[in-house]
């Protein structure tokens, strides 16, 4: 704590996962031996830097980037870049580090890390997007590449900014390593379903799980906090699992509609216009608006999937839920519940889809983007989805046996934690100290 003073979020995610290995090295004394802890809460590398752009005022702005390569034992390393005004050293840091055992429950070979600015993407044109972007590449491409540092996108970065991002960089390096960043537009590189990836995987984590306890999503009451890129996509395939979404948010309000929720007017208003949820009322009739985002775990739901940003649900939201009813938590986003929170849920007995286990199809998703670039081919959309339903049910299952394995039967939080970072650990050990 006093190496990392300030540091909140990675703090938050280092007790959480450290507290989840105590059986671990129990058993295996040999990590202890070897200082493996001590070594995998230190980033490999952490790059800060300067990104300075011209507005459409002719005005200099100066923003910070930042790319943290925190583990590449079992790969390069691998994680979405974050453009959002709160980035800061310490949520990058926990991003990178959640981003380690994500990357090693998918059983793909990829290693942790995270980037990012505190660049403010809204009400920004298109060409200073696309400035900011240039200029962050400008940076950014001495220190990564296909075997090196594969980012993607994140909060605030989308195929828009990947596209910008792409292009400086094949323009810098005169070469056209399409593996170099994932994410990309379909015309150059992109894999088919790695939009929906990350919000489809959710509910295929979720539905195992539901599944393995007799249960299912069909007729269920499902409440999605966010409307970005994993909300939209949790939400059509909840529904399409037979659930009703019954409301979602952005960082302003959230709506309500007990008709269910219509995708395609959402996809149009966030998509497409980038305009505010709030428009959805006057696209739908029953529909109402609520200022106020936290407000949003107020809806009585069966299932709340939470997949706007991290610490969205703390323990009096996590009360409320409880206490009308909710019985599973899936966790969308990254560490969108607070330790306090989930080990809330645990004890009233919900059943809780953790972050890193039930978001890793996006990242799984942009490694089979990096095969089919290495390919130079590219598979269907059912080809790639049929991997990442694969995928999924095989994360459930290696992070429901360790949590078995260790005495902490239906405990998926620490399943996943225990079964993302034995790949890794073992990687280490065989590397020598380094
Ligand atoms: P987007 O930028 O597409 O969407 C973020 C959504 O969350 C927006 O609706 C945003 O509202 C809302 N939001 C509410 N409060 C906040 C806040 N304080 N800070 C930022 N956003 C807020 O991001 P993604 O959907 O890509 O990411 C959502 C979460 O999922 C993040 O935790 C991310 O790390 C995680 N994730 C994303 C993956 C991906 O493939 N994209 C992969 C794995 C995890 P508004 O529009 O008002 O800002």
């Amino acid at each position: 704590k006093l190496r990392n003073k300030g540091e909140a979020e990675f703090h938050q995610t280092i007790e959480e996962v450290l507290h989840s290995l105590e059986g671990v090295l129990v058993k295996h004394p040999e990590y202890v031996k070897e200082s493996i802890l001590e070594r995998i809460v230190e980033p490999e590398r952490q790059i800060m830097f300067r990104v300075p752009w011209v507005d459409d005022n002719g005005n200099i702005q100066v923003n910070r980037g930042f790319r943290v390569q925190f583990n590449s034992a079992i790969g390069p390393y691998k994680g979405g870049l974050r453009f959002h005004p709160s980035v800061n050293l310490g949520i990058i840091k926990f991003l990178g580090f959640e981003q380690i055992f994500k990357n090693s429950l998918t059983g793909l070979p990829i290693g942790g890390g995270k980037g990012g600015s505190d660049f403010n993407p809204k009400g920004r044109s298109d060409r200073e997007i696309m400035r900011f972007c240039q200029s962050f590449m400008t940076e950014l491409y001495r220190h990564i590449g296909p075997n090196v540092d594969v980012p993607a996108g994140d909060i605030g970065v989308g195929a828009r900014e990947i596209g910008f991002l792409f292009g400086q960089y094949k323009r810098i390096r005169n070469s056209y390593d399409a593996g170099v960043l994932t994410g990309k537009g379909l015309t150059y590189g992109g894999s088919l379903a790695r939009k929906e990836a990350t919000g489809f995987g959710v509910v295929y984590f979720v539905n195992e799980m539901l599944n393995y306890h007799n249960q299912s999503f069909q007729g269920k009451r499902v409440v999605v906090s966010g409307s970005g890129n994993v909300a939209i996509y949790a939400a059509e395939k909840a529904i399409e699992h037979g659930a009703k979404v019954i409301a979602m948010c952005d960082s302003a309000g959230y709506i309500v509609d007990e008709n269910g929720v219509d995708l395609e007017i959402v996809k149009q208003i966030k998509e497409v216009e980038r305009k505010r949820i709030k428009e959805y009322v006057s696209r739908k009739e029953g529909a109402q608006y609520f200022e106020g985002q936290k407000q949003i775990w107020t809806v009585k739901c069966d299932i709340a999937l939470p997949c706007a940003t991290q610490n969205d649900i703390d323990i009096n939201d996590a009360k409320l839920l409880v206490g009308n009813g909710t019985t599973v938590i899936g966790e969308g986003a990254n560490m969108p519940c607070t330790n306090e929170a989930v080990q809330y849920f645990l004890e009233k007995g919900l059943l809780v889809a953790p972050a890193k286990a039930a978001n890793a199809g996006g990242v799984a998703t942009s490694a089979l983007e990096m095969s089919q670039n290495s390919m130079r081919l590219s598979w269907t959309f059912e080809e790639v989805e049929e991997k990442l339903k694969g995928i999924m049910k095989n994360i459930f299952a290696v992070s429901k046996d360790a949590a078995e394995e260790y005495g902490y039967a239906g405990n998926y939080v620490v399943g996943a934690n225990i079964a993302g970072f034995l790949k890794v650990a073992d990687s280490m050990m065989s590397h020598g100290v380094i």
